[in-house]
This record gives structure tokens, C-alpha cells and sequence, in this order.
């Protein structure tokens, strides 16, 4: 074999190799892009379920008005007036939980509402 030919191999076998590596790197690319994709079909899943959980909120809360009772400023059902929403949990959670007890304790995040009820 001579020595041109020799070379023309070699050129060509570089070249192959060249072709190679880019193959490979595009498919870890096209892994890489998949992935993404993938994580950001599943962040716009939590992302439009989180807004149908905001949107019930929403409207189940038309179903309360805020009042102030001794300074505690809670959330009273339009329907059923001996139920209270904690207020902290509706601002910070939007979620509704029920005042319980004497004390109005909230279920979820402890806090008391120690207002006296008798007053209304
Ligand atoms: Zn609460």
C-alpha cells in the first residue's frame, strides 16, 4: 500500500470517527432536549392542576364574607353563620378550614380565634 494511500485511509477513517462523534453528541443532545421536554410537560401538569385547586378556592369562597370579630378578621359562611374559615390559612394556603372548638382553633395551622362568640 502507498504512502498516499495509506494517508487517503487514514483521512477517511478521521473523517468517520469526526461523523461519529457528532452523531453521538447530537443524540445526547436529542436525550438531553427530550428530558427537558418531558420535565416541562410535567411542570405545566402541576401548573394547570395548581390553577384548577386556585380556581375551586375561588369559587368556593364566594360562598363566605370577611368579617371582624374583636379585631380577629375571619372568614364567615354565607350559608351556615356558625362556620368560620381561619383566615391565615385562606390567605397563606387557599385552603378552607373550619374554626373548631371554644377556642376557634384552626385544624390545620393551630392558630386560635379566642374571640367570645356570645357577642354576635
Ligand atoms: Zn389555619
Amino acid at each position: 500500500m502507498s504512502l498516499t494511500q495509506n494517508l487517503k485511509d487514514i483521512s477517511a477513517t478521521v473523517r468517520t470517527l469526526a461523523i461519529a462523534k457528532d452523531k453521538s453528541e447530537l443524540l445526547e443532545l436529542l436525550v438531553s432536549a427530550r428530558e427537558d421536554a418531558l420535565a416541562l410537560q410535567e411542570e405545566n401538569s402541576n401548573l394547570k392542576k395548581q390553577i384548577e385547586s386556585y380556581d375551586r378556592f375561588d369559587k368556593e369562597m364566594e360562598n363566605y364574607i370577611r368579617i371582624s370579630i374583636n379585631g380577629y378578621n375571619i372568614y364567615q359562611n354565607n350559608e351556615d353563620s356558625v362556620l368560620y374559615a381561619c383566615p391565615h390559612c385562606v390567605k397563606e394556603h387557599k385552603k378552607i378550614h373550619f374554626l373548631q372548638g371554644a377556642s376557634f382553633q384552626c385544624p390545620s395551622c393551630k392558630t386560635f380565634f379566642p374571640w367570645n362568640a356570645s357577642h354576635q
